[in-house]
C-alpha cells in the first residue's frame, strides 16, 4: 500500500515564532497522524532546526526543506547543502517547485544532480513537475512532464526511484484559486504512473507516491484524494493555517 502523504509547503512565510505557533497548533490536533498517512511541513531553512525539535517523538510528522543544491560544498554563497539539511533535522526536501524552476532558473540537468546529491544524504525528494497554462491550452501537458520527469528523474537506478516522491503541480493552479479537476489530476497521476512502468517495471510505478499540488484547500482536498493515482497532496496558502492544514490532514483518512 502506497503511504498517503500531504506536505505543507510555506514558501517564503513566517517567522520563528510563527512558524512554532503553527505547527504546535496542528500537532495539538493530533494524537497521531490517521493511519498509513505522513505529515510533512516544509519550512524555510532557517526555521528547521528549531521545528525539528518540536517535530521529535511525534509518529508521523516529518520534516522537509524547500530547496538544496546540487554540489556537495563549496563557494556557493547563500546556496545550503544536503548534508546541511539533514544535519538540522530534514528528512524531506522539495525538489524542482515551478517557482524555483520560473524565478530561479533551475534547469532539469540541474535538479536531476539535486536529486542525486539529496538521495546520496538520505533525504527523500518531493520532486514537482507540472505545465504552465499555454502548454494545457495546447492539450500539451502530458509531454511536458513526461519531458521533466525524464530529464531529472530517470536517470536514478530503480532501486533510487522508488525513494522519490512526485509532486504534480500545474503551475496555473499553483496560488491562483484555480485547481485542476480531479479527472485532470488523476489523468495526469495515472499518466505519470505509465510512464514509470515504461521505463522502470509497473511494481516501481504501483509503489511511487504521486502527491497533487496546486490550491488544494479544505474544500476540495477530499474529491481530489478519492482519486486513485492521487497519493496526497503538496499544500501551499492552505497550509499556512493551522485549521486548514489539519483539515487536509482529514482528508485523508476520509479517503
Ligand atoms: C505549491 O506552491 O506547492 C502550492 C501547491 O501552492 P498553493 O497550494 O498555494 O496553490
Amino acid at each position: 500500500m502506497r503511504p498517503f502523504i500531504v506536505a505543507g509547503n510555506w514558501k517564503m512565510n513566517k517567522t520563528l515564532e510563527e512558524g512554532l505557533t503553527l505547527v504546535r497548533e496542528v500537532l495539538a490536533r493530533f494524537e497521531r497522524t490517521p493511519p498509513n498517512t505522513t505529515v510533512v511541513f516544509a519550512v524555510p531553512c532557517p526555521l528547521l532546526q528549531a521545528i525539528s525539535e518540536v517535530l521529535r517523538e511525534r509518529q508521523g510528522f516529518y520534516l522537509a526543506a524547500q530547496n538544496c543544491h546540487h554540489e556537495e560544498q563549496g563557494a556557493y554563497t547563500g546556496e545550503v547543502s544536503a548534508a546541511m539539511l539533514v544535519s538540522v533535522g530534514a528528512q524531506y526536501v522539495i525538489l524542482g517547485h515551478s517557482e524555483r524552476r520560473q524565478y530561479f532558473r533551475e534547469t532539469h540537468e540541474q535538479l536531476a544532480r539535486k536529486v542525486t546529491v539529496a538521495l546520496r544524504h538520505n533525504l527523500t525528494p518531493i520532486f514537482c513537475c507540472g505545465e504552465p497554462l499555454a502548454v494545457r491550452e495546447r492539450n500539451h501537458h502530458l509531454p511536458y512532464v513526461a519531458r521533466q520527469l525524464r530529464a531529472s528523474l530517470f536517470h536514478l537506478s530503480e532501486t533510487d526511484l522508488r525513494r522519490v516522491v512526485i509532486a504534480y503541480e500545474p503551475v496555473w493552479a499553483i496560488g491562483t484559486g484555480k485547481t485542476a479537476s480531479s479527472a485532470q489530476a488523476q489523468e495526469m497521476h495515472a499518466a505519470i504512473r505509465q510512464l514509470v512502468a515504461k521505463r522502470y517495471s509497473s511494481e516501481t510505478a504501483q509503489a511511487i507516491p504521486i502527491l497533487y499540488g496546486g490550491s488544494c484547500n479544505a474544500q476540495n482536498a477530499s474529491q481530489l484524494f478519492q482519486q486513485p493515482d492521487v497519493d496526497g497532496g503538496l499544500i501551499g496558502g492552505a497550509s499556512l493555517r493551522a485549521d486548514e492544514f489539519s483539515a487536509i490532514i482529514c482528508a485523508a483518512r476520509s479517503t
